[in-house]
């Protein structure tokens, strides 16, 4: 291998909008990739592509989606995602404590970086199966959260790895980075484990877009709590904070929130990681429309307190919490054409039954005069005057338990009846590195790495104790395409000074 110039470890979403920025910008780019090639893509490949960014009305999502046809738009209400507002569900569902440096970039760079990626090949369209409801015969969107990419993760990330190679990028698989080389306190290259070797590559730059610590039992007892080695993963076994480990070693400072994450109900018989078949179908986000009850047969949330997109990444904790680590969604057939398409899928933990004596008796392990108890007493307490709207919060509460349902409170005593059993999925960390406006890593003294950057899920300080849905992929790639743009500038001013020296 020839000496790189700009090398990228990770090659999910940040690493290639990275890999590919630091080419725009002039570099020659390599990109480092522990997983073997059948399995690359990171959480990035295992996600359904949906991203959020901050637009104005129809004409921004036609500039993303020109092909949309007239009967689409005429049948489409895509209503506005104004930059405040996204701004706004930043510092709500953060409790306010999200970096507002990096929140601005994230959202006034966030419409133009999938522009952007749509210039390198990427596709989006309209999430119409679940995040929009047909209201009088049109499609109106309700959650901020309007497209997802073509072909969802696994369509995202080839089509990125198909820019990055074209443009002539290279693609190491199998090549673990495990340490960071320096010289006078800049960052020069790094240090590979691959086919049972160790190998130092030599970089003016590197981009550091190797994950979250997700994948790593250890690290999740250690730094979420104890229980959390029962988490399952959703997405990739490749995420296990190597990023986080060789940063801190020389010196980074750690950002964020460390203790908190991404997690969701998941179906409790999915595998440790994530199926790529399945994607993923193994998360359970419809519960807004019934309830939840852990094997004490009690409630445990306030299924309808927010929306989906705002509630569904804190609410995974809330499982793990419960005896078992186990908790069933249950719904009658009032709302199941509600249902999201992840609740049909054929792995799925699912009874359905006439009445609630045969579901309860069906549900494993749960006290099931506790759950009739519960159900009858959430029954009465829904206040029936209020219609139920499932396109915006209805206030359609209940009163007097303990734990309030406060939206889309509808009683469970239409049959079928059906109830899905989930555990915990997590999905990615929260605490990481801390960056500047340029995705350069800031030590601890608060200076600058030099030839360091970061992006994606390994950057703390953007999300604290939930998110709102689809900020994810948008954060790594505006902060991927600002780390490979800042690195390949900082390689084309080093090798300058280098030739006039
Ligand atoms: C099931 C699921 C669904 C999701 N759905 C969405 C969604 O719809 N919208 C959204 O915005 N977000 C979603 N997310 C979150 C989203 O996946 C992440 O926020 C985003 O993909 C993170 O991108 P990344 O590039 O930082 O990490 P990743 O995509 O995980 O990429 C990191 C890469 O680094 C590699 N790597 C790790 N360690 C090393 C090392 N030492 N050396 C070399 N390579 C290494 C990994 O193999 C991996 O390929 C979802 C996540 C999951 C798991």
């Amino acid at each position: 291998m020839g000496q790189s110039r700009v090398v990228v470890i990770g090659g999910g979403n940040a690493g290639l909008c990275s890999a590919l920025a630091a080419l725009e910008g002039g570099a020659e780019v390599t990109l480092l990739e522990a997983a073997p090639e059948p399995e690359r893509g990171g959480n990035s490949g295992f996600t359904a592509g949906a991203m959020r960014f901050a637009y104005d009305g129809r004409e921004d999502i036609v500039q993303l989606v020109p092909d949309l046809s007239e009967d689409q738009l005429a049948r489409t209400d895509f209503g506005s995602y104004p930059k405040e507002q996204f701004f706004d569900d930043m510092a709500r569902v953060t409790q306010y404590r999200c970096d507002p440096d990096l929140v601005d970039l994230l959202v006034t760079r966030s419409f133009d970086t999938l522009k952007w990626m749509r210039e390198k090949g990427v596709r989006f369209l309209p999430i119409y199966g679940r995040q929009a409801f047909q209201v009088d015969g049109k499609f109106t969107f309700w959650g901020g959260l309007t497209l997802e990419t073509n072909g969802g993760g696994p369509g995202l990330v080839d089509s990125l790895f198909n820019a990055f190679e074209s443009a002539g990028g290279k693609v190491f698989y199998g090549h673990r980075a495990v340490g960071l080389t320096e010289d006078g306190g800049k960052v020069t290259g790094v240090v590979v484990r691959t086919g049972g070797e160790i190998r130092t590559i030599s970089a003016d730059a590197v981009v550091l877009a190797c994950g979250g610590f997700q994948a790593n039992a250890e690290w999740r007892t250690r730094y979420l709590g104890p229980g959390w080695e029962f988490a399952k993963v959703r997405g990739t076994q490749f995420d296990v904070g190597d990023g986080h480990r060789m940063a801190l070693e020389i010196g980074a400072m750690s950002w964020g929130n460390w203790s908190g994450c991404h997690a969701v109900g998941w179906d409790s018989n999915a595998p440790a990681f994530g199926d790529r078949v399945v994607g993923d179908g193994f998360q359970k986000h419809s519960y807004p429309f019934g309830i939840i009850v852990n094997s004490r047969g009690e409630r445990f949330v306030d299924e309808g307190a927010d929306f989906r997109n705002y509630t569904y990444a804190k609410y995974g904790q809330e499982v793990l919490r419960q005896p078992g680590q186990v908790a069933w969604q249950v719904f009658d057939s009032k709302v199941t054409h509600l249902l999201r398409d992840e609740y049909r899928i054929r792995q799925v933990t699912k009874i359905v039954a006439p009445t609630l004596e045969e579901l309860v008796r069906r549900m494993d392990g749960i006290d099931a005069g506790q759950f009739l108890r519960t159900v009858h007493e959430y029954n009465e307490a829904v206040d029936q005057s209020v219609p139920f709207n499932p396109n915006v919060k209805d206030g359609r509460s209940t009163s007097g338990l303990p734990v309030p349902k406060s939206n889309w409170a509808n009683t469970l005593d239409s049959p079928p009846y059906e109830a899905y059993a989930v555990t915990c999925g997590i999905t990615f960390t929260f605490g990481g590195l801390k960056i500047d406006t340029s995705a350069r890593v800031i030590d601890v003294t608060g200076e600058p790495i030099p030839g360091l950057y970061a992006c994606g899920e390994i950057v703390g300080g953007l999300f604290y104790f939930n998110y709102p849905g689809g900020s994810g992929l948008t954060a790594g790639s505006v902060f991927g395409r600002i780390a490979g743009s800042a690195a390949s500038a900082a390689v084309g001013r080093s090798a300058a000074s280098s030739v006039s020296a």
